[in-house]
Formats: C-alpha cells, sequence, structure tokens
C-alpha cells in the first residue's frame, strides 16, 4: 500500500530524513514514536506530499509521488490526514468542515455529502454537534470532527500525526476509542503517537525514529519487551 524507498531529505543544509525505507501493506496499523524533532511528523506529511523530498521513491497504492507532481492529488484523494491541533474551519459548522472538500473537489450533492457527513460523526458518536461551530466542542470533540472530516473523503489510509497529544487527559480516550475502532474496520493507518497502550492493543508494528532515522522496528510487544537499540531503550525508559 505504502513504498518508501531510500528517501533522504533536507531542509536547507540540514537533513531531517536519513535513508528512510518503509513498507505498509493493506490494513497494516503502524505506529511511530521517537524523540522530539526525530522527523517523526516530516516522514508522515511526505506520504501525502505536504513536503517534498529530494532523494527516494514513494509509492502510495502503486501512485509514484516522486515520479511526477500530477501525481498528488490523486494520492491526497486516498490518505485522510488527522493533525495535533485539528485544524478545522472555524467559521464552519461541524457539518460544513465534514462536507466541503467531498462537495467542492469531488463535486458531490450537498444532500449526499450531509448524509454521507452524518454517517461518519454517527460514527465518532458525535451527530448531535454538526450544526454547532468547531469553538463550541471540547477537545476530543474537536478531534472527532476533523477524524470524521477525513473519512468522509473514504481515503484508504489514514495518517495521524500526535491526534492526542493537545487534549485534555480525559478526552483522549474517545480520540483513542475512535481510532481503534477504525483499526478494527480494517483501516491503513500510520500514526505518530506516544500512547503507549494504543501501540500494545492496536499496533501491528512500532517504529522507533532518531535523528531522522528508523533505528529500530518491531511488532509492538517485541518492541516494549525486548527493545534493541539503546536509544530505544533510553526512550521508553522515558515514556513508560
Ligand atoms: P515532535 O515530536 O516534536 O513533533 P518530530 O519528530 O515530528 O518532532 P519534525 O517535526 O519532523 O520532528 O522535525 C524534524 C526536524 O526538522 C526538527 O529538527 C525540526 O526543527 C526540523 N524542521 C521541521 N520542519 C521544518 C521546516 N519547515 N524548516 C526547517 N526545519 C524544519
Ligand atoms: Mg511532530
Amino acid at each position: 500500500m505504502i513504498r518508501i524507498e531510500n528517501v533522504n531529505k533536507w531542509y536547507g543544509q540540514f537533513q531531517v530524513l536519513t535513508g528512510i525505507d518503509l513498507q505498509v501493506r493493506a490494513g497494516e496499523r503502524i505506529v511511530i514514536c521517537g524523540p522530539s524533532g526525530s522527523g517523526k511528523s516530516t516522514l508522515i506529511r511526505c506520504i501525502n506530499r505536504l513536503e517534498t523530498v529530494q532523494q527516494g521513491r514513494i509509492v502510495v497504492d502503486g501512485i509514484d509521488l516522486t515520479a511526477n507532481a500530477r501525481n498528488v492529488d490523486a494520492v491526497r484523494r486516498e490518505v485522510g490526514m488527522v493533525f495535533q491541533q485539528f485544524n478545522l474551519f472555524p467559521h464552519l459548522t461541524v457539518l460544513q468542515n465534514c462536507t466541503l472538500a467531498p462537495m467542492s473537489t469531488r463535486g458531490v450533492p450537498q444532500a449526499q455529502a450531509e448524509a454521507t457527513a452524518m454517517k461518519y460523526l454517527e460514527r465518532v458518536r458525535i451527530p448531535e454537534q454538526a450544526h454547532k461551530y468547531p469553538a463550541q466542542l471540547s477537545g476530543g470533540q474537536q478531534q472527532r470532527v476533523a477524524i470524521a472530516r477525513a473519512l468522509c473523503m473514504t481515503p484508504k489510509i489514514m495518517l495521524f500525526d500526535e491526534p492526542t497529544s493537545a487534549l485534555d487527559p480525559e478526552m483522549v480516550k474517545e480520540v483513542l476509542d475512535t481510532m481503534i475502532g477504525l483499526a478494527e474496520d480494517g483501516m491503513t493507518m500510520l500514526c505518530v503517537t506516544h500512547e503507549m497502550g494504543f501501540a500494545r492493543s492496536v499496533a501491528d508494528r512500532v517504529i522507533f525514529m532518531a535523528e531522522g532515522r528508523i533505528l529500530e522496528q518491531a511488532p509492538p510487544q517485541q518492541f516494549f519487551s525486548a527493545p534493541q537499540h539503546a536509544k530505544t531503550q533510553a526512550f521508553l525508559g522515558q515514556i513508560l
């Protein structure tokens, strides 16, 4: 589903990604963790080309992102993304947030877009909030809207960049439960998160990044019980 081959990326003189190789199968759930500044956000942003790379290849569902700039739109149709800071449009209602992209980029008729949006708002368990504005919702509710909004584009892959780290602790669970539901439905997911309980219960594979490299990857049981690399051990020592 995703093939990343020997990717190198620089911001100016600074090499942010080094020799990244990563393959993700359809339906696989990947958790990416690692210290601040290790390149986790940069890596997943490359998968829907919010960032470009200078070297290497990224192929998403058979579409080569690095070959042809025109492939970007095709990939973005398949990849949904949820950010730490929700990124909802403040001047639009929850429902309008969810229908905007399907209507404007796909020409879905309004009634159909709204029916689809309500289906996903029910799935994230906030259909009653449909006519409110983002500022009227809790952080956890806003993040669930962001997830529903991404699902309205019927993506094949969902990318999450620390979706719970801006939330008050009591709201983390409702967002993680939503993500667990997606995983159970077979969604291909890449999640940057330090929620290690989520990683243990949902991930097929946990990837540890440091200084722009993938240092280690393993199924969660192995990753947590027998981390190989000293930097992984130090990292886990800090967060567990
Ligand atoms: P965090 O856990 O803090 O979110 P991260 O692992 O997601 O960190 P990135 O955001 O990918 O890290 O950033 C990796 C490195 O690249 C950092 O040193 C950061 O300062 C640098 N960086 C990120 N974005 C840019 C940019 N647009 N221009 C220049 N440097 C950048
Ligand atoms: Mg980040």
